[in-house]
């Protein structure tokens, strides 16, 4: 077979198998195996071992939970076991869970990526689609901590280092493997979404405490945490996740900004104006923001500290009795454990319905210096989200998505139908993805249970009725469909 045989030898990091040890590696181990089936006459499987290599010494470390193999179908001896396990292109990767039974021919990965980044990412996820049961021995826990603040103050005789990164981040896990064989440290992964009240001023930080933690104030009632379950209807939608959407934004998201000036200051003063003018049944939350968006409008400043606007929106409203609840209360945004839907959630929520309510009242921004544009709320939204929504990710998605289409809307039923439609792409995109709460798995929304005329078969083919999901918009995202429940 000559040197082409040769792809792999001893001097490089991984296991080269053959068809007498496959099995009894793979079979019954302590770890999981990723296996790349070669063929040493395949021109592609000859470039891709340069990049085979550099993954395995790039994973090197975390053999212990996952080793890398390769295995030549092209040499004579292992063409039963090729066929056995069913190798019908070169190369095919398999993966076999850790503790597998012998019968076990493994799984294919059939992604087109195959670069050492994407490689690495499936064996992150290889081993996390284990259950308690079948965990390699000698894998760390994977999952983010959820409660970060005790293992703060530890005592411990190692170093903990918390890697703070966004749900689809994979760096915390990478490092957590990378560390496998070296003692005298221990990697902990933290959700920037859980973390995202945090620090910077003393409010936030109160805030975050208060949303992780029951608190007891002293001599008043209880202030509860997340872990208390909100029945709710999924037909409705509640007025305490808008009120807990501006809470976050107003008081936690702005508030990272020391001061806003410039364009921050004039996407602030839009989106404060848009809110006063469309938000549905007037009550607290339109006096506050009439009142936000006049004392906004009447100072001179081009430059404004938010402590400002947080000490407006904190007690100057608390004294008038106008003010938006004290704590954060997702209902129909509750995730099934901390750190999923929440905020984001009431976000899409808020401008849906700030679509809707559009639609209904077209005159609602004249005057305002809004009514000039075609899509308004649509705009103020990509220009919030631009300017300071948390996740960048989200929000260089939602920009490439606006600079897209998003001057194709002409009119107030468009601009209903473009937010619906763009929500649905990124369901599409992050279903199955790990900030995909098992509870309300991302999918094409609505239902067929909460609009059956929305969905038609066309030629066998699934299609929206347009018109029937506008209808549904309406309703579902009008002033008459909000439930009060749960609202202060
Ligand atoms: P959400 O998707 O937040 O939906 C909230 C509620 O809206 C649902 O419960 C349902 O009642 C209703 N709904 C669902 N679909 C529609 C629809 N098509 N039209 C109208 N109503 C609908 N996360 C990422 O990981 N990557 C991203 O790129 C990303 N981009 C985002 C961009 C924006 C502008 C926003 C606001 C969020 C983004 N997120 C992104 C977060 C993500 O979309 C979800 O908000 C988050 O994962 C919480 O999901 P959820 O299950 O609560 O449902």
């Amino acid at each position: 077979l000559g040197a082409a045989a040769r792809l792999y030898t001893d001097e490089d990091p991984l296991v080269i198998l053959s068809s007498s040890t496959l099995k009894p590696t793979v079979s019954n181990s302590s770890s999981a195996w990723l296996i790349q089936f070669y063929s040493s006459w395949c021109g592609h499987c000859i470039q891709y071992s340069s990049t085979w290599k550099t993954l395995a010494q790039d994973v090197k470390d975390w053999q212990q939970a996952i080793g890398v193999a390769v295995l030549d179908c092209a040499q004579e001896e292992n063409f039963d076991v090729c066929k056995e396990y069913s190798i019908k292109f070169y190369p095919t990767f398999k993966y076999f869970r850790a503790h597998s039974s012998p019968t076990d021919v493994g799984t294919t990965y059939r992604g087109a990526d195959r670069q050492v980044q994407a490689v690495r990412q499936l064996m992150v996820n290889i081993l996390q689609n284990h259950t308690r049961l079948d965990w390699p021995n000698h894998c760390p826990p994977l999952d983010p901590s959820e409660k970060l603040l005790p293992l703060l103050g530890q005592r411990s005789d190692v170093f903990t280092a918390i890697v703070v990164e966004e749900p689809d981040s994979y760096v915390g896990r990478e490092v957590i493997l990378d560390l496998l064989q070296y003692s005298g440290v221990q990697v902990k992964r933290a959700l920037s979404t859980d973390l995202l009240y945090c620090e910077r001023t003393h409010t936030q930080f109160c805030c975050y405490l208060m949303s992780l933690l029951v608190i007891r104030q002293k001599g008043k009632r209880l202030l509860s945490g997340p872990e208390i379950w909100r029945e709710f209807d999924r037909s409705k939608v509640y007025t305490a996740d808008l009120e807990s959407a501006l809470h976050y934004l107003l008081r936690v998201e702005l508030a990272t900004h020391s001061t806003l000036e410039g364009e921050e200051l004039k996407v602030f003063k839009d989106f404060v104006t848009l809110v006063s003018k469309l938000y549905p049944g007037g009550g607290s939350v339109v006096k506050l923001m009439e009142t936000l968006s006049d004392w906004l409008l009447s100072l001179p400043l081009q430059r404004i500290p938010y402590q400002a606007v947080l000490d407006l929106v904190n007690n100057k409203m608390r004294i008038s009795g106008v003010h938006l609840g004290a704590e954060l209360r997702w209902v129909g945004c509750q995730g099934s454990k901390v750190g999923l839907r929440g905020y984001p959630c009431s976000l899409w929520t808020l401008f849906h319905v700030l679509t809707v309510q559009h639609d209904a009242m077209p005159t609602a921004l004249e005057n305002t210096g809004l009514e000039g544009e075609t899509a308004p709320v649509l705009q103020v939204m990509r220009r919030y989200i631009r300017t300071f929504f948390g996740c960048e990710q989200c929000g260089r998605h939602f920009e490439q998505a606006a600079a897209a289409s998003m001057d194709r809307v002409l009119d107030r039923e468009q601009q209903v139908l473009w937010l619906w439609n763009q929500h649905n792409m990124v369901n599409y995109r992050l279903a199955g993805s790990l900030s995909d709460d098992p509870l309300f798995p991302k999918a094409p929304w609505p239902s067929p249970s909460l609009c059956a005329s929305c969905h038609e078969e066309k030629s066998g083919v699934h299609v929206w009725n347009q018109d029937n999901v506008l209808r549904f918009l309406r309703h579902h995202y009008g002033a008459s469909n909000l439930s009060p429940t749960y609202s202060l």
